[in-house]
């Protein structure tokens, strides 16, 4: 039903937006931090035309475990099990150092669920985009090249998902390439 749809994606959006709310992008602008999944959900609904309620729900909530005090027994009880189960498949283990979290992405990504790899799609096509726009704060060439690289080989472990976003992801690959 249209009702509770429109208000389960607003609460949504209002949940994630005051989760985030004291967090920016590393841009040097300062983004606020909820301008990333809000894009993302928007990519998977404009790009991906992807209408499903609980991967659009996941999508806006993706980083919300990772990132900031949020718990899956709160995700699960306000917006259910299959949310809660997708944002535990797209959330890293914080308790694990960075360059092990980096290498379980690689291998993770291809025994992902459908839905959690339509949002690791569209997690990284906003991430590849921002770093296309804006040098992070510190960061080096030598570093984006690495997080590019990176990028890669989780999407290759995400094909076959959505013809949409994987040319758009292979359009900014094929960019970098003729550039170099
Ligand atoms: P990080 O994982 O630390 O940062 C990338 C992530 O930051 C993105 O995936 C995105 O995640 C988020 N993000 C926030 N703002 C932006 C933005 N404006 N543009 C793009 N992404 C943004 O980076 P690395 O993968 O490079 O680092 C991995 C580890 O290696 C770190 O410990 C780092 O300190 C270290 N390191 C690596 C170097 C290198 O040359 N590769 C050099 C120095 C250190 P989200 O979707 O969650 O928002
Ligand atoms: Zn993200």
């Amino acid at each position: 039903n249209n009702d509770e749809l429109i208000s389960t994606i607003i609460k949504c959006v209002n949940f994630a937006a005051i989760k985030h709310k004291d967090q920016r992008r590393k841009d040097e602008e300062e983004t606020p931090y909820i301008n990333h999944p809000i894009g993302v959900a928007n990519i998977l609904i404009q790009e991906g035309q992807i209408y499903d309620p609980a991967t659009i729900v996941a999508a806006l909530l993706h980083d919300t475990v990772e990132d900031t005090e949020t718990t899956f027994e709160e995700i699960e009880n306000i917006f259910g099990t299959e949310v809660c189960n997708i944002v535990k498949e797209v959330t890293d283990d914080k308790s694990l150092p960075k360059l092990q979290r980096k290498k379980l992405q690689i291998e993770n990504a291809p025994k992902k669920s459908h839905k959690a790899k339509l949002i690791t799609l569209a997690d990284k096509l906003y991430n590849l985009r921002d770093l296309q726009r804006a040098i992070p704060i510190g960061w080096s060439q030598d570093r984006i090249k690495d997080y590019f690289k990176w990028s890669k080989a989780v999407i290759d472990g995400c094909r076959r998902t959505n013809f949409n976003l994987e040319r758009e992801l292979d359009l900014i690959y094929a960019k970098r390439v003729s550039q170099e």
